[in-house]
This record gives structure tokens, C-alpha cells and sequence, in this order.
């Protein structure tokens, strides 16, 4: 064993209820709006009710009274359930404090003495003390239907957007082009399914304010009647309405008009009628749901603030709010809500989004710390033979940017912490290499090494690159894969047991149960993006604490690989290796494009050279009609435009074997022309191919499109990448010409990040994103990179942060709203 021995509590005589789980099971609960969840064994009522049956055979004051709530927890209303849910959370606090074992060592968020009042339930009932002025029961059930449940969810419901009174004026002085608010009673509404646009629906709102009269105009899905007067009741004729936004002049009736604005319907009330909370200078703007009106979530927002704002406590320490220009945090919270500028609205923006990720990069350091103070690392001090004959076998120099990796990796494996490196390039740019190399490294250390690759195709594709130099080095590799035949696979086995191999490559085949190392030194997993995190967690629990290397090349902004990957080093080849030819980029938008490709490729293919053609389905689908698919197009391509080439078949569907067979008969040129679906998306090397044709280019995403163009361009021929579209949609056009515009994974990965947002472009294989409320990782870089730097010092100054309780309390607070963040990596 080489974690450190951790104490254990000495245990209790008499039966004790378990209380971590049950502080665990009541905040689910309360999360969850009191359902009554069921777990994986029982329902939460009758999981706590056991657990307290512990407590009072325990003689535990208390346990009785909260036992009869419990019993009858089901048939409790929402305010009822709260209200036990809280008795028992405090009953629990007095539980935990008055134990009085030593503290052990345990990943459990601090505990804090009493519930937090940012803690407490809005739907409360009254006399408990948790209401707000404000926020009856009905409001609470709405507010709860927008996520906002606690008092800190509600301080950190932020504004969507304010409307600016400072900037008011009269419809007569309208003028396009500039960001206005106007008030205005609206004087007509009208709904109606444009003729020539077939997918779209317009709703136009006419508003007058005697001055003048403008229309605001929203565009939607086309509806039917009833969808259209829904769209209008929204907009009661008579009533008044606050607009902000910047007006344009139409092109067609030559009138200015707002697209698009933002809104809020005033009710009756008139221009010097409303209240200051409501028409103030700036009026905060927040997401609504049916039932909650504007007007109600700004009062909960004020008596919340009026209430709370007191006690909050700000736990960044001042000297860094001094050195950033960050203002408290009490005027934070007040400003982003209820701003008297909008340069202290950003102000307080900028703030709040720093916490987010001080928070965030404070999370991933702290985890770390914990992790490495836990473990001994394995030490893999030599460079040995094998490197340096491999080094020389290759038939190639390592370039600049691979050697610079190299020995960054060979510095991590050296010390005494764990490795946990990211080697981020683009495609092409020669980490399979950098990740042998590193391997040969553990293995001249007497360890053995792993690589895990995400398709079979990719796997076998390293084993027999690799196999032919390292039979020369000395070193036993094996490949294993999920259709290894038994009598093989226990050959493995046993070879790894007795450390007869030392290299194992293959697919997830490699974390199945039985797999055993002797001694694991080094894992390395390529195409990283390529697996579940449980994947990746359990190939490195393989060995006691190995070394870990990771590999992607999907090219991930900065801001968001340093959320993602921010528990990890990362090191980037930024570099090609030499004579690389930039491949040249076409969108064929029509019929007649395409069809001169075609010919264009017969000449290339003619010349030697080999093509892909890839294609988003396997078979047609009568859903999907202009999409086509690889199994109809690979018969056509071959009976009528390539009837000269051999046309074979590719995709995730077949056999192994097949698949196998296919791979090989195009690496040795047999075949001419690979018709397939995205399975050649990752890692697959075949230098002689250097044409790519990807149809239905539409429906691929930037970064795919970017990998599956990395398939090409990696001899020395001239390489071309046609992205077949007759899609005419306006995202369809950007896409496609930042394709034709650049090379440069990085620079796609920034423009689909800006595009897409966050949440899409990571997908969904990862598990989720933090939660960011007022931080933006697409615009917030410099503000993320400061909030790394600052939590960097904090954690290296004292990685446990007991000397800041304030700021360790927030942080256990963020680490159980964002539990499942914080397990990637
Ligand atoms: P990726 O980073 O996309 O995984 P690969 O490791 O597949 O890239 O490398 C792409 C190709 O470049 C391979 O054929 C590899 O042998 C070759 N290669 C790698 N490094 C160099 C180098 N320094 N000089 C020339 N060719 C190289
Ligand atoms: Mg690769």
C-alpha cells in the first residue's frame, strides 16, 4: 500500500445512525423539492426513518419527535416536508457537533455548525424563519419551477438584462441605431404565418406613447392559431410596456422598427405609476415562468437582499479584492440585482463572475492537493536504452514541439507526484509518438505500460505501427480488444501477471475485469474526449497510483480546457512536422461543383493517390430525406462514378473482422476509395490517402469536420478537402467558410465555442459543465485566467485552506452543487 494510513474512528457501542449519508440523502432532498426520492434501496422518508430507529435505540435525544414527522412524511405538503427536512438537518448539525471523535481524514465537505441561511427553503412556512418579505408559498412554488429553491438561489437568480431607463426616449425621437428604452401603451398586436417564408411565424406589436407610434417585431417557429394567440395574449392590448433595445430601419416599408427586443408588459400601469423597484433607471430583467410575474421576482429579490445582505460575508481575502479591483461582495449582490449605472451593473458582474471561477479553478487545485498528499507516486527517474533506440529507429526527427513534450512528461514521471498530463495538438501533429516514447520510459524503469485507444480500428492501427519497432527494441507488446479470442486473451493475462508483457495496447477491452498488471507505470489514453470519465477513472485504478497521460486532439479553447481539464498539466505540440502541405479546403454548394469534384478526384486517384468519402448515416432514413447515407452512395459511387477504382465499405456496423479487412486492403491500396461513416473520425493514419469528401457537410460539427480533414494532408502530396452542402441556412455558410478559411484547430475550436456556447460544444460525453451564473466562458478568458493564478497561490500557501474558513465553507458549498463537474479528470 503506499497511501498513507488514516485513522479510524473508533466505533460506537451502542447503533448509531449513519449521518453523512443522512446530511447526503436531506440536501438531495431538498434539492429535489421535497419528492420523497426514492434511492436505491428505499424511499428517503423511510431510509431516514430507519436511521433514526438507530438513533433512538441509541437513546438519542430528540430522535422520538422527528421520527413522528417522518412516519407520516408522505402525506405532508410541500411548506411540511421543508419544515422536517430542516428540523432534522439541524437536529443532525447538533448530532455531528457533539461527537467527539478526532476528525478524520475524509474527502466530506466541511461541516458547518448550523444550516447556512443561504441554505434556507423559500417555501417555508411562516414562524420557522425562513420567509421573505415577499415570497408566499405560490411564489415560492413558481420560483422553485426556475431552480430557485434556496435564499442563495435567489440571491443568485441574476437579471437576464436590464432595461435602461437613463437611455428613455420618445417614439418621435427614435432613431435607428441606437440602444434606447421607450414606454409605450400597446395600441395593436398581430400574429401571422408569413407566405413566403415557409418555417417561420412574425408577431408584431404596435406601441404608441402619443409621441409616435413603433412596431417591435419577434420572429418564431411557424404556429397555428391557437399557438398564434397565445404569442399575442402575451401583449394585452391597453396595457403598458417597457422596451429596450436598438431600433433599425426596415429595408421594406422604410419604418423604423425593434426585432427582437426586450420587453416587459407594465400591466395598467402608466408611465409615473409604477414603483421605484419597477421603473427604476435600470430595471433588472429575469427569466419568468407562467404564473411569476416580473414585478413579483423583483420584490422577492428586494426582501431578500433587504434581509440577507447583512449577513453575507465575503470570503475573497482583501488583499486580492484590492489587487484585482473586484468590488465587496455585498455590493455585488445588490448592484447585479438593482444597479444605479450600468458601469457598476458590470462592476458587479465582473465580481460575482470571479467567484464563480475562483471557485471553479479553487476546486480542481484543492482536489488535486488532497490527491497528491494522499499518494506516493511511483518514481520513473531513467531515461534508458529503449528510449533513446527508439529514438533512433524512427525514421523521422522529433519536432521541436514533440521533444519540448517529451521531456516535460519525463520530468513529471521523475518526480515523486503523480502525472496527470494533457498533450493537447491537432491532428497530424505527432502525439502517438511522444506517447510510445513516454511508455518506453516506464518501461526501461522495469514498469510496465498501458495505451488505450477508443475504437479497435485505432487500437490495431497503433499495435501495428508500434509492434514492428519495439520486436527490435526488445520490448513485448500485445493488443487486446473485445474480440481477443479467449485462449489469447488468457495468454495476456498471464503475461502481464508475470510481467512477460509490457506493453498493452487496446481498447476499453483494457479496464474489463481480470485485466491485471504486475507493476503499471505509465497509462496512456489517446483520444481522451473519446471516453466516459468512469473509463478513464477505471484504467488508472489499475495499478497503485501509475503515471497518467492523456491525449486529445481535439482542440478545446483555453477557457474551457482549463475548466475541464483544469486538474491537469497540459502540455500542446504546437507544431506539424516538416513538408506538411496545408490541405486545401472547397465547399462545393451545388450539383455542378460537385459533379467537376468528382472528376478532379479521378485524376488524383489515378495518379496514385487514395480518397474518403464520408457520409453522416450508414443507411438511408425515410425521416431524414436529403440526408444521404454510406451503405446507397458507396453502390452508386461505385457502379457510376468510380467505376475504374475499387469502392469499399466502412462503417461502425460491421463485423471487426470485416472492418479489419476493410482498413487493411485500403492501407495496402487494394481498394481506392473509402466510402464510410464517422468511424474514421479519430486517429486513423493512412499517408498515401489525400483526398476527403464529406457529404451532407451541414450536419457535422466544426471540430468533427476538422478531424475528419486531418485524416488527409499527412504525405507529401497536394491535399484537397471538399465539404459537399446545399444547405443554404445562415449557420451553414458561417460554418463551412471557417473551414475554408483556416487550418488552425484552435482557431475553429474558438469560433464553434463562440457559436455554439459551452453547454453544446462540450456535448454531451462529458459530464456537465459548473455552474456558471454570471461568468462566460466564451468572453470571461482574462478573468479565468486570473481567478487560476489567484486560486494557484491560495492552495500553494496553504493547500488544506483551514487558515480560511470563510472561503473553505464557499468552496465545500460549491463542491456539493457541482459534484459531478468536479469528478471529471
Ligand atoms: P496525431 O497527433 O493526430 O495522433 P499521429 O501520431 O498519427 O498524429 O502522426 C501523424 C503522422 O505523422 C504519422 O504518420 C506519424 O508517423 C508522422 N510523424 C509523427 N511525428 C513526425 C515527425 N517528427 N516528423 C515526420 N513525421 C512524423
Ligand atoms: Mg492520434
Amino acid at each position: 500500500m503506499r497511501k498513507k494510513a488514516v485513522a479510524l474512528p473508533k466505533l460506537p457501542a451502542q447503533p448509531s445512525p449513519d449521518y453523512e449519508t443522512l446530511r447526503r440523502a436531506l440536501s438531495i432532498e431538498a434539492r429535489h423539492h421535497y419528492p420523497n426520492l426514492k434511492g436505491k434501496q428505499a424511499h428517503f422518508a423511510d431510509f431516514v426513518i430507519a436511521e433514526l430507529g438507530k438513533a433512538l435505540q441509541g437513546g438519542l435525544p430528540g430522535a422520538e419527535s422527528l421520527l413522528l414527522q417522518f412516519r407520516v412524511y408522505g402525506s405532508l405538503n410541500l411548506t411540511e416536508r421543508a419544515a422536517a427536512v430542516q428540523a432534522l438537518h439541524l437536529w443532525l448539525n447538533e448530532r455531528i457537533a457533539s461527537l467527539t471523535v478526532a476528525s478524520s481524514e475524509t474527502d466530506e465537505p466541511a461541516r458547518d455548525d448550523v444550516m447556512d441561511w443561504r441554505d434556507r427553503p423559500l417555501a417555508i412556512s411562516k414562524g420557522s424563519g425562513g420567509a421573505i418579505a415577499g415570497v408566499g408559498p405560490k411564489t415560492a412554488e413558481r420560483l422553485a419551477r426556475l431552480n430557485v429553491r434556496t435564499v442563495d438561489d435567489l440571491l443568485r437568480y441574476y437579471p437576464r438584462t436590464y432595461l435602461d431607463f437613463s437611455q428613455r426616449v420618445r417614439i418621435r425621437d427614435l432613431r435607428a441605431g441606437v440602444r434606447v428604452t421607450i414606454w409605450g401603451t400597446i395600441k395593436r398586436v398581430d400574429a401571422y404565418n408569413p407566405p413566403r417564408q415557409a418555417q417561420m411565424s412574425i408577431l408584431t406589436v404596435w406601441l404608441t406613447d402619443g409621441t409616435g407610434t413603433v412596431a417591435a417585431r419577434w420572429f418564431g417557429k411557424r404556429g397555428n392559431k391557437v399557438a398564434l394567440d397565445r404569442q399575442k395574449a402575451r401583449f394585452p392590448v391597453g396595457q403598458s410596456v417597457l422596451l429596450s433595445g436598438e431600433p433599425k430601419r426596415d429595408s421594406f416599408s422604410g419604418r423604423i422598427v425593434f426585432d427582437r427586443p426586450a420587453t416587459e408588459v407594465l400591466g395598467g400601469l402608466d408611465e409615473s405609476g409604477g414603483t421605484s423597484l419597477h421603473v427604476g433607471r435600470l430595471v433588472p430583467v429575469y427569466d419568468l415562468t407562467e404564473g411569476l410575474s416580473a414585478n413579483s421576482v423583483r420584490q422577492a429579490l428586494r426582501g431578500a437582499l433587504d434581509r440577507f445582505l447583512p449577513l453575507v460575508r465575503d470570503a475573497l481575502p482583501a488583499a486580492t479584492r484590492e489587487t484585482l479591483q473586484l468590488v465587496p461582495l455585498r455590493q455585488a449582490l445588490e448592484l447585479i440585482h438593482f444597479p444605479t449605472s450600468l458601469e457598476l451593473k458590470d462592476l458587479a458582474r465582473t465580481r460575482l463572475a470571479f467567484d464563480e471561477l475562483l471557485w471553479m479553478q479553487l476546486g480542481l487545485a484543492y482536489k488535486r492537493a488532497q490527491a497528491q498528499a494522499r499518494c506516493e507516486a511511483l518514481r520513473l527517474p531513467t531515461v534508458g536504452e529503449r528510449v533513446l533506440r527508439l529514438k533512433e529507429l524512427l525514421p523521422f526527427r522529433l519536432t521541436q514541439a514533440q521533444e519540448r513534450v517529451l521531456l516535460e512528461i519525463q520530468a513529471d514521471m521523475a518526480a515523486p507526484n503523480p502525472m496527470n498530463r494533457l498533450v493537447q495538438g491537432d491532428v497530424g501533429c505527432g502525439k502517438t509518438v511522444v506517447a510510445l516514447l513516454s511508455l518506453m520510459v516506464a518501461i526501461d524503469n522495469g514498469y510496465q505500460g498501458a495505451l488505450m485507444a477508443p475504437t479497435e480500428i485505432l487500437a490495431e492501427q497503433h499495435y501495428r505501427k508500434m509492434a514492428e519497432w519495439l520486436s527490435l527494441i526488445g520490448v513485448e507488446a500485445a493488443l487486446l480488444t473485445g474480440r481477443t479470442p479467449k485462449k489469447e486473451r488468457t495468454r495476456i493475462l498471464a503475461g502481464l501477471a508475470n510481467q512477460d508483457i509490457h506493453l498493452l495496447i487496446g481498447t476499453h477491452a483494457l479496464i474489463s475485469d481480470g485485466v491485471d498488471f504486475a507493476r503499471l507505470g505509465l497509462v496512456v489514453i489517446d483520444e481522451q474526449h473519446r471516453f466516459g470519465v468512469k473509463q478513464r477513472a477505471s484504467l488508472r485504478n489499475k495499478g497503485e497510483q501509475p503515471e497518467v497521460l492523456v491525449m486529445t486532439a481535439t482542440p478545446i479553447p483555453r477557457t474551457l480546457s482549463l475548466t475541464v481539464h483544469g486538474d491537469l498539466d497540459v502540455s500542446i505540440i504546437d507544431e506539424l512536422p516538416p513538408g506538411r502541405k496545408p490541405v486545401k479546403t472547397i465547399w462545393a454548394r451545388t450539383n455542378k461543383q460537385q459533379n467537376e469534384t468528382w472528376s478532379h478526384i479521378r485524376t488524383q486517384l489515378a495518379e496514385g493517390r487514395q480518397c474518403y468519402v464520408v457520409y453522416p448515416l450508414i443507411e438511408g432514413s425515410e425521416d431524414l430525406e436529403n440526408v444521404k447515407s454510406a451503405v446507397e452512395e458507396h453502390e452508386r459511387l461505385s457502379r457510376e462514378v468510380f467505376p475504374e477504382f475499387q469502392v469499399a465499405l466502412l462503417h461502425g456496423q460491421m463485423k471487426s473482422d470485416e472492418k479489419d479487412a476493410v482498413m487493411d486492403a485500403f492501407r495496402t491500396r487494394e481498394t481506392q476509395v473509402l466510402v464510410s461513416t464517422t468511424v474514421i473520425e479519430v486517429g486513423v493514419d493512412v499517408p498515401n490517402a489525400s483526398v476527403m469528401v464529406i457529404e451532407n457537410a451541414e450536419r457535422f460539427g466544426l471540430a468533427q469536420l476538422h478531424q475528419l480533414r486531418g485524416r488527409v494532408g499527412r504525405g507529401p502530396w497536394a491535399s484537397y478537402c471538399y465539404l459537399f452542402s446545399e444547405n443554404r441556412s445562415e449557420t451553414t455558410r458561417q460554418r463551412l467558410e471557417i473551414m475554408e478559411a483556416t487550418q488552425d484547430g484552435f482557431v475553429i475550436a474558438e469560433q464553434d465555442l463562440a457559436m455554439r456556447g459551452p453547454g453544446e460544444f462540450w456535448g454531451t460525453r462529458q459530464s456537465g459543465l459548473p455552474d456558471l451564473r454570471a461568468a462566460d466562458l466564451v468572453k470571461d478568458t482574462v478573468l479565468l485566467e486570473k481567478a487560476r493564478a489567484i486560486a494557484k497561490q491560495l492552495i500553494e500557501a496553504d493547500p488544506s485552506l483551514d487558515t480560511r474558513p470563510l472561503l473553505k465553507s464557499d468552496l465545500f458549498r460549491y463542491f456539493r452543487a457541482n459534484l459531478s463537474f468536479l469528478e471529471v479528470g
